[in-house]
């Protein structure tokens, strides 16, 4: 008999995470009011705010979206103000976290520094770029309390992908088991697509492979630059479709990275955000749509990567045994195999596998001993 994991959840061909940073209880705008175009946060789910804007135009029409928000815990504190736009903060309070916990059904929370970045004299400081350890106690506390009220983290994500050791070793010790490090693979073919577990770190990196805003018309000069790069490159189809095509194809997850954050106080626009890239977003998801995906959030990709590297499987002819070996509570893993029913020879339990093609693929199973189960064998149902 075989009964062989799969490489993603119910042996979908890839898994889809939409990754956003930045979302913040502030906006920034020029003239006092604030709607979608410059809102990072600050108006929750209300009407005229972001989130609104963006369950309107694109979670309703695919509402299997999943992903994860990428939240920096007092960045609003240090937003400058000596500009000429208007900044709107309010408090990372009980009441927004309840505003964001609101929002499970397609995004789970997790931690992107507490300042995020900050003036130092003249030069702008990512928070964990040079951090040392003194500086640590402060972030500790800071995450102690907002786990008090219910914020806790499975990930991270640091500000400007800018980390170093240090900063690795102190998520790692707060039981973090999973970072998004770098986006150097971003929108290109790229060895460093895959999911894979840290050489000296025991945490899994996401890639942060696709930019939401992929599909959004360029400049002139954009594109005149992009065809000269592809008759240099020989390359003849540089497309947004060919790209996802590649992810896709290679069972490479796809990390749709995108920002709140939009209006920035110098008057410049972040790129890529959320409002301005609201077509392009509907491309990828309307792309996407008949493809054979799983939609999740990036810890939800992290935890079933863990199974599936730290699992083993011992076959002895019509009994086996599932071994985990990984340090998570209650990972479970997907697998398929020619036979319809398992059951569980300590508990009885028997699972019913799901027809996939030839076979039939066994969801959400733990370490144990099963054997193959007999349909005819009804003394045991
Ligand atoms: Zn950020």
């Amino acid at each position: 008999m075989s009964f062989t994991k799969t490489k993603y959840f119910n042996n979908h061909h890839t898994a889809c995470s939409l990754m956003i940073d930045d979302v913040v209880p502030a906006a920034v705008s020029e003239d006092g009011e604030i709607g979608p175009h410059n809102d990072w946060g600050y108006l929750k789910d209300s009407k005229n705010s972001l989130f609104s804007f963006l369950m309107e135009n694109l979670l309703i029409k695919y509402p299997h979206i999943k992903g994860s928000i990428f939240l920096p815990l007092e960045s609003h504190l240090y937003i400058p103000k000596d500009t000429k736009y208007n900044v709107f903060t309010a408090d990372l309070d009980e009441e927004y976290i309840a505003f964001l916990k609101s929002k499970s059904e397609y995004f789970d929370i997790e931690f992107h520094g507490v300042k995020h970045t900050y003036n130092d004299g003249a030069k702008l400081v990512f928070e964990f770029e040079n951090i040392q350890q003194q500086d640590f106690k402060y972030i500790s506390n800071k995450l102690d309390t907002f786990e008090k009220l219910g914020l806790c983290f499975n990930g991270v994500k640091f500000p400007g992908y800018k980390y170093n050791s240090n900063a690795l070793k102190f998520i790692e010790n707060r039981s973090f088991f999973w970072v998004a490090l770098e986006a150097d693979m971003i929108n290109r073919k790229h060895q460093d697509n895959v999911l894979k577990k840290l050489d000296k770190f025991d945490l899994i990196n996401i890639p942060t492979n696709l930019s939401g805003d992929i599909f959004k018309p360029s400049s002139y000069i954009k594109q005149l630059k992009r065809l000269i790069k592809n008759i240099l490159l020989h390359r003849r189809d540089n497309s947004p479709e060919k790209y996802i095509k590649y992810l896709y194809n290679n069972k490479l997850p796809i990390t749709i990275q995108e920002h709140f954050q939009n209006q920035i106080p110098n008057g410049k626009r972040q790129t890529p955000n959320i409002y301005d890239d609201i077509e392009s977003l509907d491309k990828i998801y309307s792309y996407l749509q008949p493809l054979d995906i799983w939609y999740a959030s990036c810890s939800q990709i992290a935890k079933y990567y863990d199974a599936y590297i730290n699992t083993e499987v011992y076959i002895k002819k019509y009994e086996f045994e599932i071994i985990y070996n990984g340090n998570l509570e209650n990972s479970e893993l997907s697998f398929v195999s020619e036979f319809s029913r398992i059951q569980d020879t300590i508990t009885k339990k028997i699972y019913i596998g799901k027809p996939s093609k030839d076979k039939f693929v066994f969801n959400h199973i733990r370490s144990g001993k099963y054997t193959k189960f007999n349909t005819y064998d009804k003394e045991n149902y």
